[in-house]
């Protein structure tokens, strides 16, 4: 029982300067989050040594008469959350949903259609060296370069053209909502089934700030870790037609032992989510992206040759366009950095610039709600950027601009108790 700080000193120090690194810096990966003390609880929990293959009420180990408790939590919970039939819990990561879905709605051999990675997609939507561009065949659908929004009349086209088993509407980097409605009558229209991967943003669907995808879809994916703020992990809803195909290919199709003290970090992190709290933290992040995408809209961004992809944002992440800047993706995620923000260089549809370099940033305000920064707090931090990435920034400018980092970072003190 010797504690983490004697036993292993090497791994407790990285751990310390981790927690130093999220309290004293602005987390701004569209991706992240902070989950509650309460999640990290659970996860840290006993429930890591138990194993449970199977599922609450039908398991192939002794000894589940507690973990069926917290896995059926996360299953009820996250069904009414969400309005949907039939959930499973179980995947690992948001990757392991999309695996185990695609694997109950199709054969090796299958046609998938899904948003181009270099617009926005996600590796499992179909890129060529993931498990989904080797196991199905793959067309992609594209934004328009005249708007930066997802092209319907090409997604129809591409439909009709290559009659794909499974439609996979969803996105990494993309600033606006997509149409279920016309992403479920071009299913229709071709006989396929529709999987909306809401992996980005679960949390504005579970806050009623986002159209809800479950309404539309055959099959609903997402992680649990991004918008929805609790543990690393996926999970899948479905129309209950498709829950005995879908629990098969989670178990034993893709995983083996279910991780039962993250799936009881996914049960708190949905109650919190049904939550008034959880519901005013959405407004924020959804107003900040706002204050964010106008801020680099202004003249002075313009005249720097910076702008936002589609103008402005309807979600939780602004994308910065640089393909007209001096400055490329790698300097301006750098120079943040240097400041104390953290952001992702993300490459824009029809980017000039190679992918280790792009010509754009991804920058998410989920972290920073969770944080509980107002939407004040959200205007010197957009201030704060424009001052970064616009022209005139030498080591006196950065200076003050870190101080200001500092006290936004200080006003918001992140985990107290630990
Ligand atoms: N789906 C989308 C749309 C994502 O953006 C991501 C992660 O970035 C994933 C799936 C994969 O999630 P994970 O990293 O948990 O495998």
């Amino acid at each position: 029982n010797t504690p983490l700080h004697e036993l292993d000193p090497e791994v407790a120090a990285a751990v310390d300067a981790e927690l130093n690194r999220q309290r004293t810096t602005l987390e701004m990966i569209a991706s992240e989050n902070f989950a509650p003390q309460a999640v990290l609880e659970a996860q840290g929990s006993v429930l890591t040594n138990k194993y449970a293959e199977g599922y609450p009420g039908r398991r192939y180990y002794g000894g589940c008469e507690f973990v069926d408790v917290t896995e059926q939590l996360a299953i009820d919970r996250l069904k009414e959350l969400f309005g949907a039939e039939f959930a499973n819990v179980q995947p690992h990561s948001g990757a392991s949903a999309n695996a185990a879905a695609l694997f109950a709605l199709l054969k090796p051999g299958d046609t998938i259609l899904g948003l181009d990675l270099a617009h926005g997609g996600h590796l499992t939507h179909g890129m060529k060296i993931n498990f989904s561009g080797k196991l199905y065949k793959v067309a992609a659908y594209h934004v328009r370069e005249s708007d930066g929004l997802v092209d319907m009349d090409e997604v129809e086209a591409l439909a009709k053209e290559h009659r794909p088993g499974v439609i996979i509407a969803g996105w990494s980097a993309y600033p606006r909502q997509l149409d279920f409605a016309a992403f479920r009558r071009i299913a229709d229209e071709v006989g396929a089934k529709l999987m909306v991967d809401m992996a980005h943003f679960a949390g504005l669907v579970a806050a009623g700030l986002h159209p809800n995808p479950v309404e539309y879809a055959d099959v609903v994916t997402t992680t649990t870790h991004k918008t929805l703020g609790g543990p690393r992990g996926g999970v899948i809803m479905a129309k209950q037609e498709y829950a005995k195909k879908i629990n098969s290919a989670v178990f034993p199709g893709q995983q083996g032992g279910p991780l039962e003290h993250v799936i009881a970090g996914k049960a708190v992190s949905f109650k919190v989510a049904a939550s008034e709290e959880f519901k005013e933290r959405q407004r924020r992040t959804l107003a900040g992206a706002v204050i964010l995408a106008e801020r680099l809209s202004r003249p002075d961004a313009k005249q720097a040759g910076v702008s936002v992809l589609t103008g402005g944002t309807d979600v939780h992440l602004v994308l910065v366009d640089l393909r007209e800047a001096e400055l490329d993706g790698r300097q301006a995620e750098d120079r943040l950095h240097e400041i104390g923000i953290t952001v992702n260089r993300n490459a824009v549809p029809f980017d000039p610039r190679p992918p280790m370099v792009t010509s754009g940033l991804r920058i998410g305000t989920p972290a920073l709600a969770t944080r509980g920064f107002s939407e004040d707090d959200f205007r010197e931090v957009a201030d704060v950027i424009a001052e970064c990435l616009l022209p005139g920034f030498d080591e006196e400018r950065a200076a003050g601009l870190r101080a200001r980092v500092e006290a936004l970072a200080a006003k918001h003190p992140l985990y107290p108790g630990l």
